[in-house]
Parts: C-alpha cells; sequence; structure tokens
C-alpha cells in the first residue's frame, strides 16, 4: 500500500480544529508504536491513526444529513447522540475523499469510538491508540493502560472498556449498547 501521508495531513489540518489535529497525529504515532510491538502493517496503522477522527468537526446535523444520503444506518443512540457518528461518517469520508480503498483501514475508523466484539488486530490497535495517545490526560489509570498496551491488547481493551463503562454510568444515556457488548465479549476473552 503507498498512501500519501503528507498531503492528506495537509487536507486534515484544514477540516480540524487545532486540538483535534494535535490529537490526530498523536493516534497515529502511537498506531505506528503499536504497530511495531505487534507485527501490524506500520502504514495502515498510521493512515487508519491519522484519519480516524477526519469527520469529527462535521457539524452534528451534517453528519446525520451524510448518512441519510449515503444510506448509512444510524441507530437510537446514534439519533440521539450523533457525536457518535463520527466514527461511519469517518470511514466514508476516508474512503471517498482521502481515497482509502484498504477494507480493514475503513473498518477500524468505523469501529474506533465503541470497538466491536472480535476486532481485527488493527482495528484494536486504533481504539487503543486513541485512548492511550500522549495528548490525552483526562482518563483514569493512564499510565497503567498505556503500560498495558505494550503487554497484551485484549486484557488493554477490557481495561479501557471496563473504565469508560464506569465513566458512562454517571450518562447512562450516552451509552451505545455496542459498548457493552464489546466489553462482554473481552471480558469473556480474557477469563479464558
Ligand atoms: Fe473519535
Ligand atoms: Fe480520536
Amino acid at each position: 500500500m503507498s498512501f500519501n501521508i503528507p498531503k492528506a495531513k495537509k487536507i486534515l489540518k484544514k477540516y480540524l480544529d487545532d486540538n483535534r489535529f494535535e490529537h490526530t497525529l498523536g493516534v497515529m504515532y502511537t498506531a505506528a508504536c503499536l504497530a511495531m510491538k505487534y507485527g501490524e502493517d506500520i502504514e495502515k496503522a498510521q493512515v487508519a491513526g491519522l484519519l480516524h477522527d477526519c469527520a469529527k468537526c462535521i457539524p452534528d446535523q451534517k453528519k446525520i444529513k451524510l448518512c441519510v444520503k449515503n444510506k448509512i444506518s444510524v441507530t437510537e443512540i446514534e439519533q440521539k447522540n450523533p457525536f457518535l457518528l463520527h466514527a461511519k461518517v469517518g470511514a466514508y469520508i476516508a474512503e471517498e475523499k482521502y481515497g482509502v480503498t484498504d477494507q480493514e483501514i475503513l473498518d477500524a475508523i468505523a469501529c474506533h469510538t465503541t470497538g466491536k466484539p472480535n476486532m481485527t488486530r488493527l482495528e484494536k490497535i486504533i481504539y487503543i491508540a486513541d485512548y492511550i495517545e500522549p495528548m490525552r490526560t483526562k482518563a483514569p489509570n493512564l499510565e497503567e493502560v498505556r503500560k498495558l498496551a505494550f503487554e497484551d491488547l485484549d486484557r488493554t481493551l477490557f481495561k479501557i472498556l471496563s473504565d469508560t463503562l464506569n465513566y458512562l454510568k454517571r450518562a447512562p444515556k450516552n451509552l451505545d449498547p455496542m459498548t457493552l457488548q464489546t466489553y462482554e465479549y473481552y471480558k469473556d476473552k480474557i477469563m479464558e
């Protein structure tokens, strides 16, 4: 695969606010490091990391419109919390506007917010990189999770998901049932 990362970066900079752009670079480099550790394709990890939030700064109403227009399914919880849609819409934009043809990359972008059961290695890497990149400061147990990320992907997922569910208890309305499903899946998996 050969993807023009510098060119995509330039375009992205126009569509993201400064903080989001810096976060994006953090995810790209963190994903690259995890790819090195786990033998994943480094370029794929970088491209997925770079583009994972490409739809983040699109206004909510426009995200919903884009879904309707392009026959992207919108669940009830997504309708109520349109920010969740930036993952699916991001995969669509990565393909249409940035010319990504690799389905694995598109899938990793599409599930980066909630995760999903039985993720591919690339999907896990993007999900985790999004959570631990150096600009992140607010999540609990970050130090531990960052260390664990370079030891075991599934246990890291489980830790992130349980911390996330704990956090979302305060705002259960914002909980996508997929996050819960993913949590249950990885709980069973690490208990095996
Ligand atoms: Fe995101
Ligand atoms: Fe992100």
